[in-house]
């Protein structure tokens, strides 16, 4: 489905990852674990095209799409702390990308009704999103996300910044959602228990790239 291949991403001279590589299959919710600052961020932000890479390819549903516009990736992606929009409601705010890709209002406020189930909120539709507790924002941010049905969902630390009750709530929530709804799902922690509640299969960053430097994986003929 997803395939990450031998992605190399450098910040002027710091270089962040080399020949990164990972394949997430249909259907699966892979975590991948790393320490913060390790480029967690900014590997997910490549693959959702909002930064190149300096090298390698990334293929969707074996289609290359290394050089295809965000927009037209249909990938979803759930940033680090996302931000709702605040002058709108609820609704406003899960039917935003179905707006841009010109579903009709019926469709739409079908869509929305059906999201606000998955996540437990039916009849939240009016509300103002300032209004919601941080649990709640976090699971509408999840829905706008989902509307669209992307092919596959990108996940940034979605559980960050909630106390632990809730946090370990909606981890068993956010899990049993991404697998009712078939969700194909690359989510991206430094938390260990949160990854193993989350994932289907759990992979170390540092084990996306080859042990050896080149050089010496060439010298090994
Ligand atoms: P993580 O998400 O694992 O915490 P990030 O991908 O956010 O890591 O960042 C990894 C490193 O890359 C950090 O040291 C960060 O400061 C650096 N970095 C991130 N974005 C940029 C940028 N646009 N320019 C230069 N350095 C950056
Ligand atoms: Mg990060």
């Amino acid at each position: 489905m997803l395939e990450v291949r031998e992605l190399t991403m450098r910040f002027e001279q710091r270089v962040l990852f080399t020949q990164a590589s990972l394949t997430v299959a249909d259907g699966e919710i892979v975590a991948l674990l790393g320490p913060s600052g390790s480029g967690k961020s900014t590997l997910l932000k490549v693959i959702a095209g909002l930064l190149d890479p300096d090298e390698g390819r990334i293929l969707l549903g074996n289609v290359d799409i290394t050089t295809v516009p965000t927009h037209r990736r249909d990938i979803g992606m759930v940033f680090q702390n996302e931000q709702l929009f605040p002058h709108r409601t609820v609704a406003q705010n899960i039917e935003f990308g179905l707006r841009m890709r010109r579903w009709n209002s019926q469709r739409r406020a079908e869509r929305v009704t059906e999201l606000l189930e998955l996540i437990g909120m039916s009849g939240f539709e009016r509300r103002r999103v300032t209004d919601l507790s941080g649990g709640e924002a976090k699971r509408v941010a999840l829905a706008r996300t989902l509307a669209p049905s992307p092919r596959i969902v990108l996940l940034d630390e979605p559980l960050t910044g909630l106390d632990r009750e809730l946090h370990d709530q909606l981890a068993r929530d956010l899990h049993q959602l991404l697998r009712t709804t078939a969700t194909t799902a690359l989510v991206v922690t430094h938390d260990r228990d949160e990854a193993a509640v989350l994932a289907t299969r759990v992979v170390a960053f540092a084990d996306l790239t080859p042990r050896l430097p080149l050089a010496e994986a060439g010298d090994l003929r």
